[in-house]
């Protein structure tokens, strides 16, 4: 007979974890699809000094580590496989079938947790000096640059945000706005001019990095309207430039806003579709912490029992 999960879920983040423990723990034997960067942003950032819980911190692969053994402790099965494709039931209690490459897997609930990913510049010096002085969270690894100098790349409510974050930390911050102007709202831009000491340099890009090591010591700008080339004495370089949320996969079936987040109804993690949530980054492009990620994670648990409760 042709096996039907109760829960199946996609993406391996701190809400994935977090939806399989709390779903395993119901009994509705989860299964769980790691996607292409198993442990999801967090592989990729040093120390977690934010997260409750670990009063000394823990480095981010750490920390998936704990949450996948805590997952499997009570016997979620993880997958080491990237969901590939998606067709969801629009029906009260439907099947939903999603394939991982040619393999199908049908279930009656799906937790969608696979994240957003960091927009970066694309420059070759930015793998360099990943974990160096190179970040995408303010909120992450601001605290590692005390006192000294950063740079913030970008235009946006992201950008704007982070300078202001870090300015509070920092010495100085300078942000490079490509265009003349910010893309921010009026209430950021207004946050960023009073603040004093952050600089901004408009149309001024980032083209490269210089350090020693492995970590960062300047950058290397340019005025992308006299195309001179400068370099500021800095430690640290947050990218703000966007995120992208993984939906590509969902969005043709899933209400998503107009930058592809998943949509969930207010209170919960529903999606459009009766027997379908959403956790984590991939429905949120405000807080995108760990510990919020997490909580929506087991919100999405709840809600696929629930669920599961009622077409009883
Ligand atoms: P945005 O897309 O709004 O802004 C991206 C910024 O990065 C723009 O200034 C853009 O420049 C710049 N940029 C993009 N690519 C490059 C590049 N290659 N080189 C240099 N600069 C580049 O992204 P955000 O993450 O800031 O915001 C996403 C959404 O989330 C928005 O709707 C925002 O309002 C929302 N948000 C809300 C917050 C809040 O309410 N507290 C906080 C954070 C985000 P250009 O303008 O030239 O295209």
């Amino acid at each position: 007979m042709e096996s039907i999960l109760d829960c199946l879920i996609v993406g391996s983040g701190p809400s994935g974890f977090t939806a399989a423990i709390y779903a395993a723990r119901a009994d509705l034997k989860p299964e769980l699809y790691t996607g292409l960067e198993p442990g999801g942003q967090l592989t990729t950032t040093t120390e977690v000094d934010n997260f409750p819980g670990y009063p000394q911190g823990v480095t981010g692969p750490e920390m998936m580590l704990q949450l996948q053994a805590q997952a499997e402790r009570f016997d979620t099965k993880i997958h080491y496989e990237m969901i590939t494709k998606a067709e969801f039931s629009t029906d009260m209690g439907g099947i939903h079938t999603l394939w991982a490459g040619k393999k199908e897997i049908k279930a009656r609930t799906v937790i969608i947790s696979t994240g957003a990913t960091a927009k970066y510049l694309g420059l070759a010096d930015e793998k360099t000096y990943s974990g160096g002085g190179v970040s995408a969270c303010a909120t992450c690894d601001g605290f590692f640059y005390k006192g000294k100098d950063v740079i913030v790349v970008g235009g946006g409510d992201t950008a704007a945000e982070e300078a202001t974050y870090l300015a509070k930390l920092t010495s100085k911050v300078t942000m490079l706005v490509r265009k003349g102007q910010f893309r921010a709202s009026k209430a950021m831009i207004h946050r960023v001019e009073n603040t004093p000491n952050i600089e901004v340099k408009y149309f001024h890009e980032l083209v490269g990095i210089e350090g020693e090591n492995g970590m960062v010591e300047r950058a290397r700008v340019v005025n992308n309207q006299t195309n001179e080339i400068s370099s500021i004495e800095v430690h640290g370089i947050f990218i703000a430039i966007g995120h992208k949320p993984n939906t590509e996969i969902f969005k043709e079936q899933i209400t998503t806003d107009q930058n592809g987040y998943i949509v969930t109804q207010k209170g919960s993690t529903r999606t459009n579709l009766p027997g379908v949530f959403a956790a984590g980054d991939v429905q949120d492009h405000i807080y995108r912490q760990a510990i919020t990620a997490a909580g929506t994670g087991c919100m999405a648990a709840m809600d696929a029992e629930k669920y599961l409760a009622e077409l009883e």
